[in-house]
């Protein structure tokens, strides 16, 4: 049977993890560095739409899509058929040795597709880290400047130079360093905890943003601001009111390259294909990921063509950067997306659980807030009025959850955020029961 075959309902057989499962998680301690964690140590064997099927024949309700990846559902029809077609014909070359016409086809629709009419160009790369660090090669070679802004609890991922982009130092950074240099860090406009209020927080912010590139860096020296249009590891922080439109109106003035962090928002994941298009903002270089290529590895920078062109010639690459298999994917992913209407099923799903989760949030304290766009919200968790971050009550719910067979992540400066990201080819029945089991969970605790 297809993966896309798979039955889209909830079954636990057995305890999670179920025995195969622990006996499975023995070897691996025996096998895997330990460094390399697992939210919810299952060991699976198939997944479609919105379930996930471990070795235990237990299936999960999906609410994390991988992180963020599997967006048009798991093993989509569509992205194994043009994968596995790819496969049997090459499955490598290096684009740098002898190209081949899929790279330039997801060039050509991503350069369609990101926001913006301007000529763009874009490159392709392995990893999300890989493209971030890219996106800082290309606007330093452009700007021919070297300082790169990034913000509170941003997240830009695990290689030397994303690391110092990143915030949180545990468990990203502790015994990782030194950092690369010339790397400042700006204060994000996190209207929930924003001293003076929420509605004071998008102008504060980022009078104090402009305020500090101007005393501590000097704009003539910044090469790339660099920011999650909406915060991800961070804990789903969508920038107060104002706050994104003030940092690109200063990056314009200044000759600064605004750099979109959209691994993890990107395609069609908050209701619109980009989360820069919220607020109307065109990015000079958006970088893009995760769910990009319906599982695939592949990762991308997009931006415009006098930026992207300025590296020298050999400047830029990779060995798999691109791979076809990867492309043919990405080819696929972007055919559900856009034939599915997967942009307006995001903005169904964030409806639905928005409501609920306010639902909840109503009769239960320690849910200090609800937020959130698209396919792509979180609830933070406080002790009580004073907002104390809750971590103790994060990790009995998601015991509770994990348990009863619903997959949930956690996120966060504070380790406080439970955030969700169900694939958008999930069903409304199977976000209904797995926020059934959320509730349930508040209930009990
Ligand atoms: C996941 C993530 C990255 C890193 O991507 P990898 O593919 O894990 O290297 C970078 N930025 C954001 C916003 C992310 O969510």
């Amino acid at each position: 049977m297809a993966a896309t075959e798979i039955a889209q309902s909830r079954r636990v057989v057995t305890e999670i993890p179920g025995p195969k499962s622990l006996e499975l998680q023995k070897r691996r301690r025996a096998a895997v560095a330990q460094g390399v964690g697992s939210t919810l140590p299952v060991y699976v064997t198939r997944a479609g739409g919105g379930i996930v099927e471990d070795i235990d024949g237990n299936a999960l309700i999906d609410f994390g899509s991988g992180i963020a990846v599997t967006n048009v559902g798991n093993a989509d029809r569509r992205v194994v058929e043009r994968a596995t077609e790819q496969l049997g014909r090459f499955t490598h070359t290096c684009f740098m040795i002898n190209p081949y016409e899929s790279y330039v086809e997801v060039c050509e629709a991503l350069n369609r597709i990101t926001p913006g009419d301007h000529e763009k160009r874009s490159i392709l790369l392995n990893s999300g880290a890989e493209a971030v660090e890219n996106a800082v090669k290309i606007a330093r070679s452009a700007t021919g400047r070297q300082a790169v802004v990034v913000f509170d609890h941003a997240y830009h991922g695990r290689t030397n130079l994303t690391m110092g982009l990143t915030a949180k130092n545990m468990p990203y950074k502790q015994g990782f360093g030194p950092f690369a240099g010339e790397i400042y860090r700006m204060p994000m406009a996190y209207a929930y905890r924003w001293p003076t209020g929420p509605d004071n927080c998008g102008p504060e912010a980022a009078a104090m943003v402009v305020e500090q590139i101007t005393k501590q860096i000097g704009a003539d020296n910044v090469a790339a601001v660099v920011i999650e249009p909406i915060q991800g590891e961070g804990g789903f922080i969508e920038p107060a009111p104002g706050f994104l439109p003030a940092v690109v109106e200063f990056c314009r003035a200044n000759g600064i390259v605004f750099v979109a962090d959209e691994v993890q928002t990107g395609f069609a994941r908050t209701g619109h294909m980009f989360a820069c298009e919220h607020e109307g903002i065109v990015p000079d270089l958006i970088v893009t990921a995760k769910g990009i290529a319906g599982g695939l590895p592949l990762s991308a920078v997009t931006g415009r063509a006098e930026l992207m062109d300025a590296v020298h010639g050999g400047g830029l690459g990779g060995t798999y950067g691109g791979n076809p298999a990867a492309c043919a994917a990405a080819l696929g992913s972007l055919e559900a997306i856009e034939s599915d209407g997967l942009v307006q099923r995001a903005r169904e799903i964030g409806d639905l659980m928005l409501g609920r989760l306010r639902e909840m949030a109503d009769r239960y304290e320690i849910i200090g807030d609800v937020r959130g766009r698209g396919a792509m919200v979180a609830i933070e968790l406080v002790t009580g009025q004073d907002k104390e971050p809750n971590p103790e009550a994060l990790a009995k719910i998601l015991a509770h959850c994990h348990a009863r067979g619903l997959i949930l992540l956690s996120a966060g400066t504070y380790g406080n955020v439970i955030r969700m990201l169900p694939p958008l080819a999930i069903g409304d029945e199977l976000l209904h029961e797995g926020l059934d089991i959320l509730a349930e969970a508040f209930e009990q605790i």
